[in-house]
Protein backbone atom coordinates (compact mmCIF):
# COMPACT_ATOMS: atom_id res chain seq x y z
CA UNK A 1 0.00 0.00 0.00
CA UNK A 2 2.73 2.57 0.93
CA UNK A 3 4.62 1.95 -2.12
CA UNK A 4 1.84 2.35 -4.07
CA UNK A 5 1.26 5.51 -2.68
CA UNK A 6 4.37 6.62 -3.33
CA UNK A 7 4.16 5.95 -6.87
CA UNK A 8 0.78 7.92 -7.11
CA UNK A 9 2.89 11.04 -5.29
CA UNK A 10 5.56 10.82 -7.59
CA UNK A 11 3.53 10.58 -10.91
CA UNK A 12 1.80 13.81 -9.67
CA UNK A 13 4.98 15.64 -8.86
CA UNK A 14 5.80 14.69 -12.46
CA UNK A 15 2.63 15.88 -13.90
CA UNK A 16 3.57 19.13 -12.02
CA UNK A 17 6.84 19.24 -13.43
CA UNK A 18 5.72 18.69 -16.99
CA UNK A 19 2.92 21.29 -16.57
CA UNK A 20 5.54 23.85 -15.58
CA UNK A 21 7.90 23.05 -18.36
CA UNK A 22 5.40 23.30 -21.08
CA UNK A 23 3.91 26.24 -19.54
CA UNK A 24 7.23 27.99 -19.01
CA UNK A 25 8.43 27.42 -22.46
CA UNK A 26 5.17 28.26 -24.35
CA UNK A 27 5.65 31.63 -21.57
CA UNK A 28 9.16 32.18 -22.62
CA UNK A 29 8.61 31.83 -26.60
CA UNK A 30 5.78 34.31 -26.68
CA UNK A 31 7.98 36.86 -24.39
CA UNK A 32 10.85 36.27 -26.88
CA UNK A 33 8.33 36.97 -29.92
CA UNK A 34 6.64 39.66 -28.30
CA UNK A 35 10.20 41.55 -27.45
CA UNK A 36 11.40 41.12 -30.59
CA UNK A 37 8.39 42.55 -32.26
CA UNK A 38 8.29 45.32 -29.81
CA UNK A 39 12.17 46.44 -30.60
CA UNK A 40 11.64 46.17 -34.35
CA UNK A 41 8.48 48.34 -34.24
CA UNK A 42 10.15 50.86 -32.15
CA UNK A 43 13.61 50.57 -34.70
CA UNK A 44 11.00 51.49 -37.59
CA UNK A 45 9.62 54.35 -35.39
CA UNK A 46 12.94 56.11 -34.66
CA UNK A 47 13.68 55.48 -38.76
CA UNK A 48 10.45 57.56 -39.20
CA UNK A 49 11.47 59.73 -36.48
CA UNK A 50 14.74 60.87 -38.76
CA UNK A 51 12.92 61.60 -41.64
CA UNK A 52 9.70 63.61 -39.37
CA UNK A 53 12.83 65.60 -38.26
CA UNK A 54 14.12 66.90 -41.07
CA UNK A 55 10.65 67.37 -42.84
CA UNK A 56 10.07 69.65 -39.53
CA UNK A 57 12.93 71.53 -40.94
CA UNK A 58 12.35 71.73 -44.25
CA UNK A 59 8.73 73.26 -43.72
CA UNK A 60 10.60 76.02 -41.73
CA UNK A 61 12.92 76.83 -43.95
CA UNK A 62 10.41 76.78 -46.91
CA UNK A 63 8.98 79.84 -45.46
CA UNK A 64 6.06 78.45 -43.76
CA UNK A 65 7.86 80.32 -40.72
CA UNK A 66 8.85 83.59 -41.84
CA UNK A 67 10.15 85.06 -38.13
CA UNK A 68 13.87 83.87 -38.24
CA UNK A 69 13.93 82.83 -34.07
CA UNK A 70 10.96 80.67 -35.21
CA UNK A 71 13.19 78.89 -37.77
CA UNK A 72 16.16 78.77 -35.97
CA UNK A 73 14.21 76.88 -32.76
CA UNK A 74 12.43 74.86 -35.21
CA UNK A 75 15.64 74.01 -37.12
CA UNK A 76 17.96 73.39 -33.55
CA UNK A 77 14.60 71.15 -31.82
CA UNK A 78 14.11 69.07 -35.55
CA UNK A 79 18.19 68.36 -35.04
CA UNK A 80 17.85 66.98 -31.56
CA UNK A 81 14.99 64.77 -32.85
CA UNK A 82 17.38 63.74 -35.38
CA UNK A 83 19.67 62.89 -33.00
CA UNK A 84 17.44 61.18 -30.57
CA UNK A 85 15.88 58.97 -33.01
CA UNK A 86 19.80 58.31 -33.98
CA UNK A 87 20.17 57.36 -30.48
CA UNK A 88 17.86 54.60 -30.69
CA UNK A 89 19.01 53.09 -33.82
CA UNK A 90 22.56 52.85 -32.58
CA UNK A 91 21.93 49.39 -30.94
CA UNK A 92 20.75 48.04 -34.16
CA UNK A 93 23.82 49.92 -35.73
CA UNK A 94 26.03 47.55 -33.08
CA UNK A 95 23.88 44.69 -33.71
CA UNK A 96 23.97 44.68 -37.67
CA UNK A 97 26.87 45.82 -39.92
CA UNK A 98 24.15 46.33 -42.94
CA UNK A 99 21.74 48.74 -40.48
CA UNK A 100 25.42 50.10 -39.41
CA UNK A 101 26.27 51.06 -42.70
CA UNK A 102 23.12 52.57 -43.86
CA UNK A 103 22.53 54.58 -40.74
CA UNK A 104 25.86 56.18 -41.25
CA UNK A 105 24.79 56.67 -44.87
CA UNK A 106 22.22 58.34 -43.35
CA UNK A 107 23.53 60.54 -40.89
CA UNK A 108 25.89 61.85 -43.92
CA UNK A 109 23.45 62.87 -45.87
CA UNK A 110 21.79 64.68 -43.17
CA UNK A 111 25.06 66.20 -42.54
CA UNK A 112 25.77 67.53 -45.89
CA UNK A 113 21.74 68.67 -46.27
CA UNK A 114 22.66 70.65 -43.16
CA UNK A 115 25.47 72.25 -44.11
CA UNK A 116 24.11 73.58 -47.05
CA UNK A 117 20.63 74.64 -45.50
CA UNK A 118 22.50 75.93 -42.59
CA UNK A 119 24.61 77.89 -45.67
CA UNK A 120 21.55 79.16 -47.82
CA UNK A 121 19.86 80.00 -44.43
CA UNK A 122 22.31 83.17 -43.55
CA UNK A 123 21.78 84.16 -46.73
CA UNK A 124 19.08 86.71 -47.74
CA UNK A 125 14.96 85.74 -47.29
CA UNK A 126 14.09 86.86 -50.53
CA UNK A 127 16.50 83.95 -51.87
CA UNK A 128 14.42 81.17 -50.03
CA UNK A 129 13.07 79.52 -53.63
CA UNK A 130 16.47 79.73 -54.46
CA UNK A 131 17.32 78.03 -51.40
CA UNK A 132 15.10 75.51 -51.23
CA UNK A 133 15.76 74.15 -54.63
CA UNK A 134 19.86 73.85 -53.80
CA UNK A 135 18.67 71.82 -50.88
CA UNK A 136 16.41 69.49 -52.53
CA UNK A 137 18.60 67.11 -54.35
CA UNK A 138 20.36 66.81 -50.66
CA UNK A 139 17.32 66.14 -49.33
CA UNK A 140 16.08 63.54 -51.81
CA UNK A 141 19.53 61.56 -51.43
CA UNK A 142 18.90 61.82 -47.77
CA UNK A 143 15.26 60.25 -48.23
CA UNK A 144 16.72 57.57 -50.13
CA UNK A 145 19.35 56.69 -47.70
CA UNK A 146 16.53 56.64 -44.96
CA UNK A 147 14.96 54.27 -47.14
CA UNK A 148 18.03 52.31 -47.41
CA UNK A 149 18.03 52.01 -43.63
CA UNK A 150 14.29 51.28 -43.96
CA UNK A 151 15.22 48.59 -46.24
CA UNK A 152 17.76 47.10 -43.89
CA UNK A 153 15.79 47.68 -40.39
CA UNK A 154 13.14 45.74 -41.99
CA UNK A 155 15.64 42.74 -43.30
CA UNK A 156 16.89 42.51 -38.99
CA UNK A 157 13.14 42.26 -38.33
CA UNK A 158 12.50 39.52 -40.11
CA UNK A 159 15.84 37.70 -39.11
CA UNK A 160 15.29 38.60 -35.62
CA UNK A 161 11.51 37.11 -36.04
CA UNK A 162 13.48 34.04 -37.52
CA UNK A 163 15.18 33.78 -34.53
CA UNK A 164 12.90 34.32 -31.89
CA UNK A 165 10.47 31.48 -33.78
CA UNK A 166 13.43 29.26 -33.64
CA UNK A 167 14.52 29.87 -29.80
CA UNK A 168 10.45 29.07 -29.64
CA UNK A 169 10.40 25.81 -31.25
CA UNK A 170 13.74 24.76 -29.46
CA UNK A 171 12.09 25.75 -26.05
CA UNK A 172 8.69 23.76 -26.94
CA UNK A 173 11.03 20.69 -27.83
CA UNK A 174 13.03 20.77 -24.75
CA UNK A 175 9.40 21.13 -22.91
CA UNK A 176 8.33 17.89 -25.12
CA UNK A 177 11.69 16.15 -24.10
CA UNK A 178 11.39 16.73 -20.44
CA UNK A 179 7.61 15.56 -20.23
CA UNK A 180 8.09 12.28 -22.83
CA UNK A 181 11.73 11.80 -20.64
CA UNK A 182 9.70 11.81 -17.33
CA UNK A 183 6.96 9.95 -18.64
CA UNK A 184 8.87 7.14 -19.94
CA UNK A 185 11.21 7.03 -16.47
CA UNK A 186 8.18 6.86 -14.49
CA UNK A 187 6.91 4.04 -17.03
CA UNK A 188 10.20 1.85 -17.07
CA UNK A 189 10.24 2.19 -13.28
CA UNK A 190 6.61 0.87 -13.34
CA UNK A 191 7.60 -1.87 -15.40
CA UNK A 192 10.51 -3.19 -13.31
CA UNK A 193 8.69 -2.81 -10.12
CA UNK A 194 5.81 -5.04 -11.95
CA UNK A 195 8.47 -7.22 -12.85
CA UNK A 196 9.56 -7.50 -9.80
CA UNK A 197 6.38 -8.13 -8.16
CA UNK A 198 6.14 -11.03 -11.00
CA UNK A 199 9.11 -12.41 -10.23
CA UNK A 200 8.57 -12.33 -6.05
CA UNK A 201 4.89 -14.37 -7.29
CA UNK A 202 6.42 -16.83 -9.77
CA UNK A 203 8.76 -17.86 -7.04
CA UNK A 204 6.26 -17.74 -4.31
CA UNK A 205 3.95 -20.30 -5.75
CA UNK A 206 7.08 -22.59 -7.01
CA UNK A 207 7.74 -22.95 -3.41
CA UNK A 208 3.99 -23.26 -2.81
CA UNK A 209 3.99 -26.27 -5.26
CA UNK A 210 6.89 -27.64 -4.46
CA UNK A 211 5.15 -27.65 -0.99
CA UNK A 212 2.22 -29.52 -2.29
CA UNK A 213 4.00 -32.21 -4.15
CA UNK A 214 5.97 -32.95 -0.76
CA UNK A 215 2.93 -33.07 0.91
CA UNK A 216 1.63 -35.61 -1.16
CA UNK A 217 4.44 -37.90 -0.76
CA UNK A 218 4.64 -37.91 2.88
CA UNK A 219 3.57 -41.16 4.05
CA UNK A 220 2.93 -40.12 8.36
CA UNK A 221 2.08 -37.05 10.03
CA UNK A 222 5.42 -36.41 11.05
CA UNK A 223 6.61 -36.07 7.88
CA UNK A 224 3.89 -33.13 6.99
CA UNK A 225 5.07 -31.56 10.15
CA UNK A 226 8.92 -31.58 9.03
CA UNK A 227 8.14 -30.86 6.04
CA UNK A 228 6.49 -27.66 7.03
CA UNK A 229 8.99 -26.50 9.59
CA UNK A 230 11.10 -26.51 6.79
CA UNK A 231 9.09 -24.83 4.30
CA UNK A 232 8.70 -22.18 6.61
CA UNK A 233 11.85 -21.38 7.81
CA UNK A 234 11.72 -23.08 11.53
CA UNK A 235 15.05 -22.20 13.02
CA UNK A 236 16.23 -19.57 10.03
CA UNK A 237 17.25 -16.47 11.76
CA UNK A 238 15.88 -16.85 15.11
CA UNK A 239 12.41 -18.06 14.14
CA UNK A 240 10.43 -20.67 15.40
CA UNK A 241 7.56 -23.01 13.34
CA UNK A 242 5.32 -24.73 15.15
CA UNK A 243 2.83 -27.56 14.08
CA UNK A 244 0.34 -27.51 17.25
CA UNK A 245 -2.48 -30.52 17.34
CA UNK A 246 -5.13 -30.41 19.25
CA UNK A 247 -6.00 -34.06 20.93
CA UNK A 248 -9.59 -34.13 21.86
CA UNK A 249 -9.30 -37.11 23.42
CA UNK A 250 -6.87 -35.48 25.87
CA UNK A 251 -8.28 -32.04 25.70
CA UNK A 252 -4.34 -31.19 25.29
CA UNK A 253 -2.35 -28.86 22.44
CA UNK A 254 0.73 -30.76 21.36
CA UNK A 255 3.62 -30.40 19.07
CA UNK A 256 6.28 -32.79 17.60
CA UNK A 257 8.36 -29.78 16.56
CA UNK A 258 11.62 -30.08 18.45
CA UNK A 259 11.76 -26.81 20.56
CA UNK A 260 13.79 -25.72 23.74
CA UNK A 261 12.79 -27.44 26.37
CA UNK A 262 13.17 -24.51 28.88
CA UNK A 263 11.91 -22.31 26.54
CA UNK A 264 8.50 -20.55 26.80
CA UNK A 265 6.77 -22.02 24.54
CA UNK A 266 7.66 -25.33 25.41
CA UNK A 267 6.06 -24.45 28.97
CA UNK A 268 3.49 -23.41 28.03
CA UNK A 269 2.20 -26.21 25.94
CA UNK A 270 2.97 -28.50 28.59
CA UNK A 271 -0.48 -28.17 30.10
CA UNK A 272 -2.33 -26.09 27.25
CA UNK A 273 -5.57 -27.13 26.06
CA UNK A 274 -6.99 -26.84 22.39
CA UNK A 275 -8.75 -23.59 22.74
CA UNK A 276 -6.06 -21.82 24.29
CA UNK A 277 -4.47 -20.98 20.75
CA UNK A 278 -6.27 -18.14 20.06
CA UNK A 279 -6.11 -19.60 16.17
CA UNK A 280 -7.26 -22.37 16.98
CA UNK A 281 -10.47 -21.35 19.03
CA UNK A 282 -10.84 -18.67 16.62
CA UNK A 283 -10.74 -20.60 13.74
CA UNK A 284 -9.09 -17.93 11.81
CA UNK A 285 -5.21 -16.64 11.54
CA UNK A 286 -4.26 -14.42 14.43
CA UNK A 287 -1.63 -12.13 14.70
CA UNK A 288 0.04 -10.87 17.82
CA UNK A 289 3.35 -8.49 17.82
CA UNK A 290 4.62 -5.28 18.01
CA UNK A 291 2.87 -3.32 14.41
CA UNK A 292 -0.68 -4.83 15.37
CA UNK A 293 -2.99 -3.67 17.15
CA UNK A 294 -3.49 -5.22 20.40
CA UNK A 295 -6.09 -8.30 19.58
CA UNK A 296 -9.14 -8.84 21.65
CA UNK A 297 -8.93 -12.49 22.47
CA UNK A 298 -4.87 -12.85 23.43
CA UNK A 299 -3.37 -15.91 22.62
CA UNK A 300 -1.84 -18.34 25.78
CA UNK A 301 0.45 -20.30 23.85
CA UNK A 302 2.33 -18.50 22.02
CA UNK A 303 3.13 -15.29 24.04
CA UNK A 304 6.63 -16.20 25.02
CA UNK A 305 7.67 -17.38 21.14
CA UNK A 306 8.92 -13.91 19.57
CA UNK A 307 8.11 -10.63 19.32
CA UNK A 308 6.25 -10.91 16.33
CA UNK A 309 3.67 -13.69 16.09
CA UNK A 310 1.96 -15.60 13.01
CA UNK A 311 -0.71 -18.58 14.01
CA UNK A 312 -2.96 -19.85 11.20
CA UNK A 313 -5.39 -22.85 11.99
CA UNK A 314 -4.97 -26.05 10.28
CA UNK A 315 -8.88 -26.77 9.14
CA UNK A 316 -10.05 -29.41 7.70
CA UNK A 317 -14.43 -31.01 6.52
CA UNK A 318 -14.90 -27.40 8.75
CA UNK A 319 -12.97 -29.07 12.08
CA UNK A 320 -9.87 -27.33 13.31
CA UNK A 321 -7.73 -30.44 14.01
CA UNK A 322 -4.65 -28.05 15.29
CA UNK A 323 -2.52 -24.36 14.22
CA UNK A 324 0.92 -23.42 12.80
CA UNK A 325 2.58 -20.69 14.78
CA UNK A 326 5.87 -18.88 12.90
CA UNK A 327 6.99 -16.64 15.63
CA UNK A 328 10.39 -14.35 15.50
CA UNK A 329 12.10 -10.94 17.37
CA UNK A 330 12.19 -9.11 14.33
CA UNK A 331 9.02 -8.12 11.80
CA UNK A 332 7.58 -11.55 10.02
CA UNK A 333 7.69 -10.22 6.17
CA UNK A 334 4.83 -10.27 4.27
CA UNK A 335 5.79 -13.40 2.15
CA UNK A 336 5.95 -15.30 5.12
CA UNK A 337 2.35 -14.50 6.57
CA UNK A 338 1.13 -15.15 3.09
CA UNK A 339 3.07 -18.40 3.23
CA UNK A 340 1.69 -19.29 6.40
CA UNK A 341 -1.99 -18.40 5.59
CA UNK A 342 -1.53 -20.85 2.07
CA UNK A 343 0.50 -23.85 3.84
CA UNK A 344 -2.13 -24.22 6.40
CA UNK A 345 -5.02 -24.52 3.41
CA UNK A 346 -2.48 -27.07 1.40
CA UNK A 347 -1.35 -29.23 4.53
CA UNK A 348 -4.72 -29.37 7.08
CA UNK A 349 -6.43 -31.88 4.39
CA UNK A 350 -3.64 -34.32 4.38
CA UNK A 351 -2.85 -33.81 7.71
CA UNK A 352 -6.62 -35.31 8.28
CA UNK A 353 -6.16 -38.19 5.25
CA UNK A 354 -2.90 -39.06 7.08
CA UNK A 355 -4.71 -38.86 10.70
CA UNK A 356 -7.38 -41.03 9.46
CA UNK A 357 -5.89 -44.00 7.89
CA UNK A 358 -3.39 -44.09 11.12
CA UNK A 359 -6.58 -44.47 13.10
CA UNK A 360 -7.91 -46.51 10.63
CA UNK A 361 -4.75 -49.05 10.85
CA UNK A 362 -4.86 -48.51 14.65
CA UNK A 363 -8.28 -49.49 14.56
CA UNK A 364 -7.27 -52.67 12.34
CA UNK A 365 -4.55 -53.79 14.76
CA UNK A 366 -6.45 -53.30 17.61
CA UNK A 367 -8.87 -55.95 19.24
CA UNK A 368 -11.78 -53.64 20.32
CA UNK A 369 -12.68 -55.45 23.65
CA UNK A 370 -9.29 -55.13 25.53
CA UNK A 371 -7.25 -52.26 23.58
CA UNK A 372 -4.75 -54.88 22.93
CA UNK A 373 -3.26 -55.53 19.39
CA UNK A 374 -5.39 -58.43 17.91
CA UNK A 375 -3.81 -61.46 15.82
CA UNK A 376 -3.11 -59.73 12.85
CA UNK A 377 -1.21 -56.95 14.58
CA UNK A 378 0.78 -59.92 16.96
CA UNK A 379 1.87 -61.97 13.61
CA UNK A 380 3.64 -58.67 12.02
CA UNK A 381 5.01 -58.31 15.74
CA UNK A 382 6.33 -62.17 16.21
CA UNK A 383 7.69 -62.04 12.98
CA UNK A 384 9.41 -59.04 14.01
CA UNK A 385 10.61 -59.89 16.91
CA UNK A 386 11.94 -62.89 15.81
CA UNK A 387 13.87 -61.68 13.21
CA UNK A 388 15.24 -59.15 15.76
CA UNK A 389 16.20 -61.97 18.12
CA UNK A 390 17.80 -63.50 15.73
CA UNK A 391 19.81 -60.64 14.62
CA UNK A 392 20.52 -59.83 17.87
CA UNK A 393 21.27 -63.01 19.20
CA UNK A 394 19.26 -62.14 22.73
CA UNK A 395 16.08 -64.70 23.58
CA UNK A 396 12.41 -63.96 22.37
CA UNK A 397 10.10 -65.37 25.18
CA UNK A 398 6.34 -66.50 23.61
CA UNK A 399 3.61 -67.56 26.36
CA UNK A 400 0.65 -68.51 25.02
CA UNK A 401 -2.42 -68.79 26.97
CA UNK A 402 -5.85 -69.71 27.26
CA UNK A 403 -8.64 -69.21 29.95
CA UNK A 404 -9.64 -72.62 31.94
CA UNK A 405 -13.32 -73.34 31.72
CA UNK A 406 -14.02 -70.27 30.24
CA UNK A 407 -17.44 -71.70 28.49
CA UNK A 408 -18.47 -71.99 32.12
CA UNK A 409 -18.14 -68.21 32.49
CA UNK A 410 -20.18 -67.64 30.01
CA UNK A 411 -22.75 -70.15 30.43
CA UNK A 412 -23.23 -69.41 33.92
CA UNK A 413 -23.06 -65.41 33.68
CA UNK A 414 -24.24 -64.76 30.68
CA UNK A 415 -21.61 -63.61 27.91
CA UNK A 416 -21.84 -59.63 28.76
CA UNK A 417 -19.59 -61.41 32.00
CA UNK A 418 -17.80 -63.22 29.94
CA UNK A 419 -16.12 -60.25 28.29
CA UNK A 420 -15.79 -58.66 31.01
CA UNK A 421 -13.69 -60.84 32.33
CA UNK A 422 -11.49 -61.10 29.03
CA UNK A 423 -11.85 -57.03 29.13
CA UNK A 424 -10.42 -57.26 32.64
CA UNK A 425 -7.80 -60.28 31.83
CA UNK A 426 -6.25 -58.09 29.06
CA UNK A 427 -6.30 -55.28 31.33
CA UNK A 428 -3.88 -57.52 34.15
CA UNK A 429 -1.77 -58.95 31.42
CA UNK A 430 -0.90 -55.69 30.02
CA UNK A 431 -0.09 -54.52 34.12
CA UNK A 432 2.02 -57.06 34.69
CA UNK A 433 4.53 -56.86 31.80
CA UNK A 434 7.68 -54.23 30.93
CA UNK A 435 6.71 -51.86 28.67
CA UNK A 436 9.16 -53.58 25.81
CA UNK A 437 6.47 -56.65 26.25
CA UNK A 438 3.85 -57.12 23.94
CA UNK A 439 0.65 -58.37 25.32
CA UNK A 440 -2.44 -59.34 22.41
CA UNK A 441 -5.34 -61.04 22.16
CA UNK A 442 -4.97 -63.80 19.92
CA UNK A 443 -8.51 -64.75 19.75
CA UNK A 444 -11.69 -65.84 22.10
CA UNK A 445 -10.14 -66.23 25.54
CA UNK A 446 -6.62 -66.58 24.54
CA UNK A 447 -3.80 -64.37 24.47
CA UNK A 448 0.04 -64.29 23.72
CA UNK A 449 2.54 -62.37 25.61
CA UNK A 450 6.06 -61.97 23.90
CA UNK A 451 8.75 -60.64 25.95
CA UNK A 452 12.46 -59.62 24.28
CA UNK A 453 15.52 -60.62 26.00
CA UNK A 454 14.02 -63.20 27.77
CA UNK A 455 15.52 -66.90 28.14
CA UNK A 456 13.75 -69.88 29.36
CA UNK A 457 14.43 -69.06 33.27
CA UNK A 458 13.10 -65.17 32.74
CA UNK A 459 10.40 -66.52 30.71
CA UNK A 460 8.71 -69.21 32.64
CA UNK A 461 9.54 -66.38 35.89
CA UNK A 462 7.16 -64.01 33.55
CA UNK A 463 4.77 -66.47 32.74
CA UNK A 464 4.15 -67.82 36.30
CA UNK A 465 3.74 -64.19 37.67
CA UNK A 466 1.07 -63.76 34.87
CA UNK A 467 -0.88 -67.02 36.09
CA UNK A 468 -0.63 -65.49 39.81
CA UNK A 469 -1.87 -61.85 38.38
CA UNK A 470 -4.67 -63.44 36.25
CA UNK A 471 -5.88 -65.88 39.59
CA UNK A 472 -6.03 -62.57 41.35
CA UNK A 473 -8.44 -61.54 39.21
CA UNK A 474 -12.27 -60.84 40.83
CA UNK A 475 -15.32 -59.42 38.67
CA UNK A 476 -18.37 -58.02 39.80
CA UNK A 477 -21.27 -60.75 39.40
CA UNK A 478 -18.76 -63.86 37.98
CA UNK A 479 -18.80 -66.46 41.18
CA UNK A 480 -16.19 -68.41 39.72
CA UNK A 481 -12.49 -68.55 39.65
CA UNK A 482 -10.67 -67.23 36.80
CA UNK A 483 -7.51 -68.61 35.53
CA UNK A 484 -5.37 -69.61 33.16
CA UNK A 485 -3.10 -72.02 31.40
CA UNK A 486 0.24 -71.31 30.01
CA UNK A 487 2.51 -72.74 27.86
CA UNK A 488 6.48 -71.02 27.70
CA UNK A 489 9.07 -71.44 24.34
CA UNK A 490 12.02 -69.39 23.24
CA UNK A 491 13.21 -68.18 20.42
CA UNK A 492 15.82 -69.28 19.12
CA UNK A 493 16.41 -72.73 21.74
CA UNK A 494 12.83 -73.94 20.76
CA UNK A 495 11.99 -72.91 16.78
CA UNK A 496 13.36 -70.18 15.00
CA UNK A 497 10.61 -70.31 12.82
CA UNK A 498 7.66 -68.12 14.38
CA UNK A 499 4.59 -70.81 13.41
CA UNK A 500 6.59 -73.25 14.83
CA UNK A 501 7.84 -71.31 18.01
CA UNK A 502 3.76 -70.40 18.36
CA UNK A 503 3.17 -74.80 17.86
CA UNK A 504 6.04 -75.31 20.69
CA UNK A 505 4.08 -72.44 22.47
CA UNK A 506 0.62 -74.12 22.27
CA UNK A 507 2.03 -77.84 22.92
CA UNK A 508 3.58 -76.23 26.51
CA UNK A 509 -0.09 -74.78 26.75
CA UNK A 510 -2.10 -78.02 26.13
CA UNK A 511 0.37 -79.45 28.60
CA UNK A 512 -0.34 -77.14 31.25
CA UNK A 513 -4.38 -78.00 30.62
CA UNK A 514 -3.55 -81.81 30.95
CA UNK A 515 -1.37 -81.32 33.78
CA UNK A 516 -4.78 -80.12 35.43
CA UNK A 517 -5.02 -76.36 34.40
CA UNK A 518 -4.11 -73.12 36.13
CA UNK A 519 -0.10 -73.70 35.60
CA UNK A 520 2.46 -73.29 33.48
CA UNK A 521 4.63 -75.53 31.52
CA UNK A 522 6.69 -76.54 28.67
CA UNK A 523 5.88 -78.92 25.51
CA UNK A 524 6.97 -82.32 26.25
CA UNK A 525 6.08 -81.26 29.91
CA UNK A 526 3.01 -84.19 29.59
CA UNK A 527 4.62 -86.76 27.69
CA UNK A 528 4.55 -89.81 29.14
CA UNK A 529 8.21 -90.69 29.86
CA UNK A 530 9.05 -94.49 30.30
CA UNK A 531 10.30 -95.19 33.50
CA UNK A 532 9.89 -92.06 35.24
CA UNK A 533 6.99 -90.12 37.23
CA UNK A 534 5.12 -87.50 35.46
CA UNK A 535 6.44 -84.06 36.59
CA UNK A 536 4.83 -81.88 39.76
CA UNK A 537 2.56 -79.64 38.27
CA UNK A 538 2.97 -76.18 39.66
CA UNK A 539 0.79 -74.81 42.24
CA UNK A 540 -2.87 -74.25 41.35
P1 LIG B 1 -10.59 -75.02 28.47
O1 LIG B 1 -10.23 -74.89 29.91
O2 LIG B 1 -10.40 -76.41 27.96
O3 LIG B 1 -9.92 -74.04 27.65
O4 LIG B 1 -12.13 -74.78 28.41
P2 LIG B 1 -12.85 -73.55 27.76
O5 LIG B 1 -14.24 -73.58 28.15
O6 LIG B 1 -12.15 -72.32 28.12
O7 LIG B 1 -12.61 -73.84 26.26
P3 LIG B 1 -13.58 -73.82 25.04
O8 LIG B 1 -12.72 -73.77 23.85
O9 LIG B 1 -14.50 -74.99 25.16
O10 LIG B 1 -14.43 -72.53 25.20
C1 LIG B 1 -13.95 -71.26 24.88
C2 LIG B 1 -15.08 -70.35 25.10
O11 LIG B 1 -14.71 -68.97 25.02
C3 LIG B 1 -16.17 -70.59 24.08
C4 LIG B 1 -16.56 -69.22 23.63
O12 LIG B 1 -17.91 -68.97 23.67
C5 LIG B 1 -15.87 -68.30 24.56
N1 LIG B 1 -15.50 -67.10 23.90
C6 LIG B 1 -14.65 -66.93 22.86
N2 LIG B 1 -14.58 -65.63 22.52
C7 LIG B 1 -15.38 -64.94 23.38
C8 LIG B 1 -15.71 -63.54 23.52
O13 LIG B 1 -15.26 -62.69 22.83
N3 LIG B 1 -16.54 -63.20 24.54
C9 LIG B 1 -17.06 -64.15 25.36
N4 LIG B 1 -17.87 -63.74 26.33
N5 LIG B 1 -16.78 -65.43 25.23
C10 LIG B 1 -15.95 -65.86 24.26
MG1 LIG C 1 -9.45 -71.86 23.93
MG1 LIG D 1 -10.14 -72.09 27.42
Amino acid sequence: MVPEMRRQMRMRMLLVVAALAVGGAVWLGAQIQRDSATIATERLRAAAALRAAVVDEVTALQGLETDRDAVAAIRSEGHREFQRAVALLEDAAEEDARVDRALDAVKAAEARWRDRADALSAAADERSARRTKATQTLLERFDTAVDGLDAELERLRVDDQAVSMLATIILALLAVLVVVGGGMYVLHRRLRAEAAVAEAERRHRQRQDELGRALLSAASEDEVHELLERHLGHGRDGRTVAVLESDPDRDRLVTRTALDPAGQLSTALADAAPRDCAAVRLGAPHAEGAGEEPPLVRCEVCAGAGRDRLCAPLVASGEVIGSVLAAQDAPLDEDTRRQVAESVTIAAPVLANLRTIALAETRAATDPLTGLPNRRALDDMLKRMVAQSLRRESPLAVVSIDLDHFKDVNDRFGHDKGDAVLAAVGATLRASTRAGDVVGRWGGEEFLVLAPDTPLAGGLALAETLRAAVEEIAVVGVELPITASMGVAICPDDATATDLLLRQADRGLYAAKRLGRNRVARHGDADPVEGAAAPEPTPA
